[in-house]
């Protein structure tokens, strides 16, 4: 399984990376996790432009959503088009937020060029991976994912203040990408983000082989968030997200 780190910026795009957006491979078949703004640009480094497989959503805030609209465009008007229906794993209100995103009229919406499946806690296949969604600690419905082929796994956080939930998803992952949104400071909201204090606590608590921070808002100084989860022992190798950086889990 390979994973590229498309996109790694929180909450809106950087100067040097989009929005969310995390591209897994495996015997040639191609899953995004979150497509977030700016991400369909930098997707085009990677693989072709109609070459999307299945698209999995943890949650419907823009950063993490809103690419899907540029990607029916893709889908639906290139000179080639229209191109089969990409299988998407969404929170329920998926396609209304995102037809009304794009200012579409209800029918037939996004279900033309995407094939909705609503997101529970459990495990499912698709593709080659197995692909398990928990419940993450964040104001809106949102999904973590492990994402497991060929006995390795990777493990995402999505958006989420702390909880249990990520330990549990993320146990023994060989490779966590985890959010580390907020710089630790006092008063920080809860249920929400994490420090990178936290995000490294949640890596050893999980036993992690390796832990990517991203989520890395680009108002903060990610030197900082990496200085923070330095200190939270947790033993494994430990970097920044960069967006294009690609991991080989075998
Ligand atoms: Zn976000
Ligand atoms: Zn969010």
């Amino acid at each position: 399984m390979k994973v590229t780190i498309v996109g790694c910026s929180g909450s809106f795009p950087g100067p040097d990376s989009p929005s969310s957006c995390y591209l897994l491979e495996a015997e040639g078949f191609r899953m995004l996790l979150d497509f977030g703004n700016g991400s369909l640009g930098a997707l085009q480094r990677h693989i072709g432009l109609y070459d999307v497989d299945a698209i999995c959503l943890s949650h419907l805030h823009a950063d993490h959503c809103l690419d899907m609209c540029s990607y029916h465009v893709v889908r639906t008007y290139s000179p080639q088009g229209p191109h089969p229906r990409v299988p998407v794993h969404a929170p329920a209100d998926a396609p209304r937020r995102l037809g009304r995103a794009y200012d579409m009229p209800a029918e037939p919406g996004m279900e033309t060029s995407f094939d909705f499946a609503p997101l529970a806690p459990g495990t499912f296949e698709v593709g080659p991976f197995r692909v398990t969604a928990a419940p993450m600690n964040h104001p809106v419905e949102t999904y973590g994912f492990r994402v497991s082929y060929g006995g390795r796994s990777v493990a995402y956080s999505a958006d989420t203040g702390e909880t249990d939930e990520l330990v549990r998803l993320a146990a023994g992952a060989d490779l966590l990408l985890c959010e580390a949104s907020f710089p630790d400071v006092p008063g920080l909201p809860a249920d929400l983000h994490l420090t990178g204090r936290q995000a490294a606590e949640h890596a050893a608590r999980a036993g992690a082989g390796a832990l990517v921070l991203t989520h890395l808002v680009p108002w903060h100084d990610p030197a900082r968030i990496l200085a923070d989860a330095s200190r939270a022992g947790f033993p494994g190798r430990m970097e920044l997200a960069r967006s294009g950086a690609v991991y080989d889990l075998g």
